[in-house]
């Protein structure tokens, strides 16, 4: 047994787990780094990159095969289109490879020690790693818990067979026929859309009155009018009850009554639960909500000198919020005054078209008590959306009545997913309708959209 001691220690490699790492080597914090897997965790092997990059390979796809299906309007002819997804998968999987290794340097290079194992927690400063080399115990001063999340079962349709989570469906090499998709949210609509798009025939099964109900139904109308063009089934307010006796489809319930669905395989995306069995947190005294470790604005548990980010401390969970806590957490531990500030976390949703949101929604706006201007710019208007052959969507602004601060940005497009980033900045740094309307928007792009709905907003909108 070896025994070694640092001032901090990290279990879990994801990026809470490593960003905070490679900060805290940064910042000369003698750090070691736990991971059992690959190091990128959920987000860089099994979520945010081989899902982006299933998406990009079916959306080519799907355009050669628009082509190579007769006239266009563009005058490209394509003779025949095919996908071979073992190929596709050979090809994510090396992406996948680059950036982990890409992570592996960077810890080294931030001479992080980095541990390759289990972790199991004896209590809140020493944890056992089993290590190919036998055990190692280390001892620290401070832990940063960053163990992620893992898909959520549902006990009636258990992972299994023919029914898979999403890191199965993002290994799959040959395409099923029939896939039914349970959960109409992130993981469901990205993965489905994608997998219609490489000729699945899909239908999603979701328990709520609206797909993706986290955003407002203006902003789903767009996604929801390309499913239906695209042939894929769409059944709101239903659950999935099970298999069918046969095994053979998924037996769901409806207002209507109970209907099977024959499927070759079930994907069911049901949302993530946290990583906290099976490593000995269950002994820590941590407090919780639900199953979720609670933390306060500055990622501190409720047990001294033990920090949580990432998945485990709960919604949102999304990779660049655990990456902002854990570079958080490394100059707090450096000593540095910090605390949760952010006005924002931007969110995408990768479906067709793209959908990013930061800040308020209207109704979130108005439901903190503001009197609100809204601006909304559709990209039919746009003439960079129509030399890119998708005018689906637009850009909205929501800005204070009295001040014009704009509270919320939200857009639904083809590739508007690239707009999170000034979103978000122009939130952070306060801006209000003048400041967006005033600042040269470059031509042509789908940019000036937002210009052009904060225009609108302050009501003289140019090209409307
Ligand atoms: P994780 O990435 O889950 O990493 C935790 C790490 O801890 C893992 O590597 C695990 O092996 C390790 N670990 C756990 N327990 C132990 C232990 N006891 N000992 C040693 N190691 C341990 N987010 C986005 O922002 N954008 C997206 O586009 C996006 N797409 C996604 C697509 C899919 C299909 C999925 C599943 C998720 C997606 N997410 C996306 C969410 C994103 O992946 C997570 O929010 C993010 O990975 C959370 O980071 P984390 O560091 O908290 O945990
Ligand atoms: P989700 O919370 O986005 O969606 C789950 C959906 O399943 C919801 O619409 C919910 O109403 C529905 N549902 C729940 N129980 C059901 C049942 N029994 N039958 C039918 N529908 C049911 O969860 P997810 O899609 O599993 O994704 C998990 C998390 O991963 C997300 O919350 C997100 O944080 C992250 N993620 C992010 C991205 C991104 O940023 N682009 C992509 C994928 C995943």
């Amino acid at each position: 047994m070896k025994e070694i001691s640092c001032k901090l220690l990290i279990i879990g490699a994801g990026p809470g787990g490593y960003v905070c790492a490679i900060k805290a080597g940064q910042l000369g914090i003698d750090t070691v780094i736990v991971e059992q897997g690959r190091p990128g965790g959920t987000c860089l092997t099994i979520g945010c990159i081989p899902s982006k990059a299933l998406i990009h390979a079916a959306e080519t796809f799907d355009k050669a095969r628009t082509l190579s299906s007769g006239e266009n309007a563009l005058g490209i002819r394509v003779q025949g289109a095919s996908i071979d997804l073992s190929k596709t998968m050979a090809w994510k999987d090396a992406i996948v490879g680059r950036l982990t290794g890409g992570v592996s340097g960077l810890l080294q290079k931030a001479r992080v020690k980095i541990v390759h194992g289990h972790a199991h927690f004896r209590d809140g400063k020493t944890v056992e790693v089993e290590t190919e080399t036998g055990l190692q115990v280390i001892r620290t001063e401070t832990v940063v818990i960053a163990t992620g999340s893992d898909p959520v079962e549902l006990a009636a349709l258990p992972f299994g067979g023919k029914v898979i989570s999403s890191t199965e469906a993002l290994s799959l090499t040959e395409l099923p026929k029939r896939l039914v998709v349970v959960g109409g949210g992130y993981i469901g609509l990205e993965l489905g859309t994608a997998f219609a798009r490489m000729g699945s025939e899909v239908t999603v099964v979701e328990a709520t009155s609206q797909i993706l109900p986290l955003y407002d139904a203006d902003l789903v109308k767009p996604v929801l009018r390309r499913l239906g063009e695209r042939g894929i089934k769409v059944l709101t307010d239903a659950r999935a009850v099970g298999l069918s006796d046969t095994g053979e489809a998924l037996v769901v319930e409806t207002a209507e009554g109970r209907r099977e669905l024959p499927a070759d395989r079930i994907l069911v995306a049901v949302g993530r639960r946290p990583r906290t069995t099976g490593s000995g947190l269950e002994e820590l005294d941590l407090d919780r909500i639900g199953s979720f470790l609670q933390v306060d604005d500055r990622c501190h548990t409720s047990m001294r000198g033990v920090y949580a980010i990432g998945d485990v401390t709960g919604e949102p969970m999304l990779a660049h919020r655990a990456m902002a806590q854990g570079e958080m957490v490394a100059e707090i531990v450096a000593g540095r005054k910090r605390a949760w500030d952010k006005r924002c976390i931007p969110a995408i949703c990768f479906t067709d078209p793209e959908i990013v949101s930061a800040g308020l929604l209207p109704e979130e706006a108005r439901g903190h008590g503001f009197d609100v201007k809204i601006g909304q710019f559709p990209f039919t208007a746009n003439g960079r959306a129509m030399t890119v052959e998708d005018e689906h969507g637009f850009v909205r602004v929501v800005a204070r009545a009295d001040t014009h601060a704009v509270l919320g940005l939200q857009a639904v497009g083809a590739g508007v997913s690239e707009f999170a980033s000034t979103f978000a900045i122009a939130i952070e740094m306060g801006a209000r309708l003048e400041d967006i309307a005033a600042t040269i928007h470059a031509h042509p792009t789908r940019g000036e959209a937002l210009q052009e709905a904060a225009l609108k907003a302050l009501g003289h909108a140019l090209h409307i």
